[in-house]
């Protein structure tokens, strides 16, 4: 818990107890939904609101100590692997996700051929397949 009041501090956000608890339940869960970080949160607070949850993840998120995905199909998924750009393979079974370090090191294509007079920030890369459970079934 200490780490985790730790990085609150950091990113100047008060400690709550339902910050700290959702940070530590994306933390332990790569990849979770939302459902998913309420039910671990409960764990530690049984009496945590949805919206608490879902109020915190936001606050998580853009103060840069969660990383939000959504895959096109799937529901948000959070994870406390920032700042690295990392990748993503997503099977297109299960929704089952995995974490694909960067192959080059940079954010891939950020510096856009063409950037329409936008400031590009992120380039976001999705790898799609089936994971090794679904194409052994499959066969
Ligand atoms: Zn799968
Ligand atoms: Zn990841």
């Amino acid at each position: 818990m200490e780490e985790l009041e730790g990085l609150l501090r950091g990113a100047a956000l008060r400690v709550t107890r339902p910050r700290l608890a959702v940070l530590g339940a994306v933390h332990t869960h790569a990849h979770a939904d939302t459902d998913t970080i309420i039910g671990a949160v409960r764990n530690d607070i049984p009496e945590v609101s949805h919206q608490a949850v879902y109020d915190s993840l936001h606050t998580l998120t853009a103060a840069g100590l969660v990383r939000r995905i959504q895959p096109l199909g799937l529901v948000a998924r959070y994870e406390s692997r920032v700042g690295d750009n990392h990748h993503h393979v997503v099977c297109r079974s299960c929704g089952v996700i995995a974490d694909v370090d960067c192959a080059v090191g940079h954010a891939p294509c950020l510096t856009a051929s063409d950037d329409h007079g936008f400031v590009i920030d992120e380039a976001e890369v999705i790898y799609w397949g089936l994971c090794s459970d679904c194409s052994t079934h499959r066969t």
